[in-house]
């Protein structure tokens, strides 16, 4: 072995380790950039001990001016293209983003296998494996993130799924399986791979179009791990140990974060694979229980209710973050908490339109952390609560999920309407991402107040200041 494919080995090593204590590190918020910031580096060290060696002798044999005019420049565009779009994405389409990011993920894993086999379909003894899961996962996930990107971005905002979808799913599953156990057992046929290819493509929109409403999270986080199984897969292709190893890294952690979604929304990862939820109550947007009259309340009322009272629980969702009124909340939290309130934090797993969005967001805005409760600790305390503050989270509160037949029906929610009174801030009576009313709105109970979140919160500030000093 010469003394470069040793120091890109060492390198590898390198990389591998930063992942690997990149992603302890995102353990805490508290070390979560430094966390992102390790992970980068070592992506970096990875990247230039692969140019090396494709520049070493052995893989310069391979290489002419053509390829490596390819090769920087993909590089170099995707390099600047990810850096600007990471730095300049809005919190709010984060979710697109990632999604993306999967895509793109997916998509090239599942190219490196398609280019491996077109180049020399004989040479597949010991990876044919492999390059069939790299090809299956990489394309379903190509699509299905694009198609879930779409969604997220309010493209394709309704759950799509037709008569007879479930069997069309299950033909292209087949499809894309026999044509690739006829790979592994020896078809050296570009045909049957390309076969396989357009059945996992298919396979992926199939399997996203009829997710909607509350469980695009899961197909998201499922979406996650595919990506990285594809990459690690591609690994496995190209004999690139990094490769593995961040693949592994990344399906692993996405498959941990899929349990924990499904588990949050009391879902089966089963039934979104073979497309069979989410579809239950397509386009019921009155949800029953949901009509009556509605309560709204002036800036200074809800300001003298929340100073007056003992205990206070604040519910952000998705319009918070839309707002961006993040630093409005915190700074309201501690004028009530200055005059002895006690004040928490509800956190549902899925509010917002990512994974962990309302933690981030919070954390961002220096919201003590042991203010922040997950749903199964407050929710025994919303009994207690003289008032829930809800700020633009809609789907999350919706009582309609406690009874079957609708967009959200199972999903487990923050038990809002147990406090003993309830203010919505929000813009309107708009839905949420489920598309359904929210019957909390007409509780007699609630209170809405109908205006942005930011300009809300800040005056609720300013009159809470005001009226009691
Ligand atoms: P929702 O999407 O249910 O509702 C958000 C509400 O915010 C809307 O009803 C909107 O009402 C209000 N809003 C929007 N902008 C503003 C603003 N500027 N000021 C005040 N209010 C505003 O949010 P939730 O957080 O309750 O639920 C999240 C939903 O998204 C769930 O259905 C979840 O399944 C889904 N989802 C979650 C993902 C995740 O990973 N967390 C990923 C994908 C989807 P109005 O327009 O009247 O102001």
């Amino acid at each position: 072995m010469s003394k470069v494919e040793i120091g890109i080995r060492f390198a590898s090593l390198f990389g591998a380790a930063c992942f690997v204590l990149g992603l302890h590190f995102m353990n805490s918020p508290a070390t979560a950039r430094r966390g992102n910031q390790l992970s980068a580096f070592g992506m970096l060290v990875a990247v230039v001990a692969v140019l090396i060696g494709v520049g070493d002798s052995q893989g310069a044999a391979h290489m002419n001016a053509t390829r490596w005019g390819v090769l920087l420049a993909g590089t170099l565009i995707g390099g600047a293209y990810g850096l600007y779009s990471a730095r300049t994405v809005q919190m709010t389409n984060m979710p697109q983003l990632v999604s993306l990011f999967n895509a793109v993920g997916g998509g090239a894993a599942a190219l490196i296998a398609v280019t491996e086999y077109h180049l020399d379909p004989h040479v597949l003894a010991g990876t044919a494996t492999a390059t069939v899961l790299d090809i299956v996962i990489g394309g379903v996930t190509f699509s299905g993130s694009v198609l879930a990107a779409a969604k997220l971005q309010g493209y394709l905002s309704k759950p799509v799924s037709f008569a007879g979808s479930r069997l069309a799913s299950g033909v292209v599953a087949l499809a894309a399986v026999g044509g690739g156990v006829w790979i592994v057992a020896g078809a050296h046929n570009q045909l049957v791979l390309l076969g396989v290819v357009i059945a996992a493509v298919l396979f992926g929109v199939l399997m996203v179009l009829p997710i909607g409403g509350a469980d695009m999270p899961v197909v998201i986080s499922l979406l996650n791990a595919f990506t990285g199984t594809a990459v690690a897969m591609a690994g496995f292709v190209l004999g690139n140990v990094i490769l593995v190893i961040a693949g592994a890294l990344v399906g692993a952690s996405g498959g941990i974060l899929t349990k924990l979604m499904a588990s949050a929304m009391n879902r089966s990862v089963l039934n979104i694979i073979a497309g069979g939820f989410g579809t239950g109550a397509v386009g019921t947007a009155a949800v029953e229980g949901a009509g009556g009259p509605v309560k709204s309340i002036a800036v200074d009322d809800a300001a003298l209710q929340m100073a007056y009272a003992s205990k206070v629980i604040i519910v952000p969702g998705y319009g918070l973050a839309a707002a961006q009124a993040q630093h409005e909340c915190r700074e309201l939290g501690e004028v009530l908490e200055a005059r002895g309130v006690e004040v928490s934090y509800a956190i549902h797993p899925v509010a917002g339109r990512m994974p962990g969005h309302m933690n981030v967001l919070l954390a961002e805005a220096n919201v003590p952390y042991d203010q922040l409760k997950e749903m199964d600790e407050i929710n025994s305390e919303f009994d207690r609560a003289d008032v829930a503050l809800v700020v633009g989270a809609n789907d999350v509160t919706n009582p309609a999920a406690r009874r079957p037949g609708n967009a959200v029906s199972g999903m487990p929610i923050l038990d809002v309407d147990h406090a003993k009174s309830i203010i919505v801030v929000k813009r309107s009576m708009a839905s949420g991402y489920a598309g359904i009313d929210n019957e909390l709105y007409t509780d007699p109970k609630t209170s809405m107040f109908f205006t942005d979140a930011k300009k809300g919160l800040a005056s609720l500030v300013t009159a809470t200041k005001t009226l009691v000093g």
